[in-house]
């Protein structure tokens, strides 16, 4: 079993000379290091993670964090994903229901308190969902937002003490829909309905023709990140 110590500097050796990698060579970097101490997490906007790192370990753990407000497209694609692709898919929860959660903490608490409710819905269930790994692979892109410009494709995650592989890092938006387009990968509908980034329901909006991908999500409430990746 490799120490935190280990596995910090693992990564961030391996976050140097994976720099100029392929997305393909780093998750398959993960996959022979880790094994089965190694998955990915995908939101169901699109399945282009799960569907790279299917290629390079068949069977690999996909965890999907279901915090009871998505959209029936997102749990429709987690759904669809399961159904065609070799992986295996993993449904975290929250501790509570949101009926539960409205009983202790009263209702909407996204729209009074949207840092607690992403607490307890996003950010508790996957440190606990995380503990049987050692590395966990993401979807996040350096240009998706200015908080993620300095995006390792391979990095430490000092919260979790975790590898965290980010193997599509210095992709950009076309990039993703070359490899959507080229290999027929899952895609959530509402991303061709207005929602170029999908989160929660009650936190995600329709987004106008010009406007930043991910100016729907947490809109007028000066949140731009739900706890997950900060
Ligand atoms: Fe709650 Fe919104 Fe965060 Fe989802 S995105 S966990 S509904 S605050």
């Amino acid at each position: 079993m490799r120490t935190a110590t280990d596995l910090r500097e693992l990564a961030e050796e391996a976050g140097r000379e994976l720099e100029d990698a392929s997305a393909t060579d780093i998750l398959r970097w993960a996959a022979e290091t880790f094994e089965k101490r190694f998955c990915v997490t995908s939101s169901m906007e699109d399945a282009v993670v799960a569907h790279l790192a299917s290629r390079v370990f068949p069977g690999v753990d996909v965890v999907f964090l279901d915090t009871g407000y998505h959209f029936p497209e997102t749990i429709g694609t987690r759904d669809a994903v399961e159904a065609v692709m070799d992986v295996n898919v993993i449904t975290l929860t929250p501790r509570q229901t949101v009926a539960e959660q409205d009983a202790q903490y009263g209702p909407k608490l996204h729209d009074r308190d949207p840092d607690r409710c992403c607490a307890l819905r996003k950010v508790a269930p996957l440190r606990e969902g995380l503990t049987g790994y050692d590395a966990w692979a993401t979807g996040l892109r350096r240009e998706e937002s200015p908080t993620r410009a300095g995006t390792p494709v391979v990095g430490w995650d000092e919260k979790r003490e975790k590898v965290k592989v980010s193997p599509i890092a210095r992709w950009t938006q076309e990039d993703v829909d070359a490899y959507v387009a080229e290999h027929g990968v899952l895609t959530n509908p509402l991303l061709w309905d207005g929602y170029p980034s999908i989160g929660c329901a009650p936190c995600t909006r329709r987004v106008a023709p010009g406007e930043d991908a991910r100016a729907g999500r947490w809109a007028g409430s000066g949140k731009t990140e739900c706890g997950l990746h900060g």
